[in-house]
């Protein structure tokens, strides 16, 4: 999406439509909604949140009726920092009545991961996964696996990983974990998977081992 380069994920199987975060304003969410509609001919029955920065929350209210996964504690993130998020979107440039809206209609997630869980699209099926702490405490990732052997698995990543940017570590990130986080996304692509950042494009397993080491030597690792 255009505003703030955040990449989307869309996964669809024969009987659900899965979108992996929802923009970064309303305005961007009911363009999103149309974009999936004139792919797909569907509307999405699943949402995915791979964390609970404004940027890959606000447009979900563009998605009534959809299921919306989150790790087990972003309700809470969602509910504790509801001011905080408006004023981060403002601060990164988003309209201030855009981003107070997106506050006003903020969707909780109705169904909340711990640990693992796995969604059946249909002839797809998926693992939501919170591999770790790094980009926050909440993190969640989308596991796609090949429809055949030879086809690699895709994850999204969310923040975990960045392309169009350095990964960002606000006060909320855990950074001595991040590294080790990123293994464990490793473990679950694999060498041949497509690692989908939050930000920018598709990116290989050499990318993540070398994002991952690059965080290991400025902030160290946790033992
Ligand atoms: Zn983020």
């Amino acid at each position: 999406m255009p505003h703030l380069d955040v990449t989307i994920g869309l996964v669809v199987g024969s009987g659900g439509v899965l979108l992996v975060d929802t923009a970064s304003t309303p305005a961007e969410g009911a363009e999103l909604r149309g974009q999936v509609e004139a792919l797909t001919g569907r509307t999405v029955t699943h949402i995915a949140l791979t964390h609970g920065h404004f940027d890959h929350v606000f447009g979900t209210a563009a998605f009534p009726g959809a299921e919306v996964y989150g790790e087990r504690s972003l309700p809470d993130y969602l509910r504790r920092e509801r001011e905080a998020l408006l004023e981060s979107a403002v601060r990164h440039g988003t309209d201030r009545e855009q981003a107070e809206q997106a506050a006003r209609e903020l969707v909780l997630p109705t169904r909340q991961v711990a640990g693992e869980t796995e969604v059946d699209l249909g002839e797809r099926r998926v693992r939501l996964v919170h591999p770790g702490t790094g980009h926050t405490d909440h993190d969640l990732v989308v596991v796609v696996p090949g429809a055949s052997p030879s086809d690699p698995t895709v994850v999204f990543c969310g923040d975990l990983v960045e392309e169009s940017g350095e990964p960002q570590a606000g006060d909320d990130a855990d950074p001595a974990h991040w590294p080790g986080t990123l293994d464990a996304l490793l473990a679950l692509g694999g060498e041949t998977g497509r690692y989908v950042p939050g930000h920018g494009a598709v990116v290989d397993a050499r990318y993540l081992r070398a994002q991952r080491d690059a965080l290991a030597e400025r902030f160290g690792t946790a033992t």
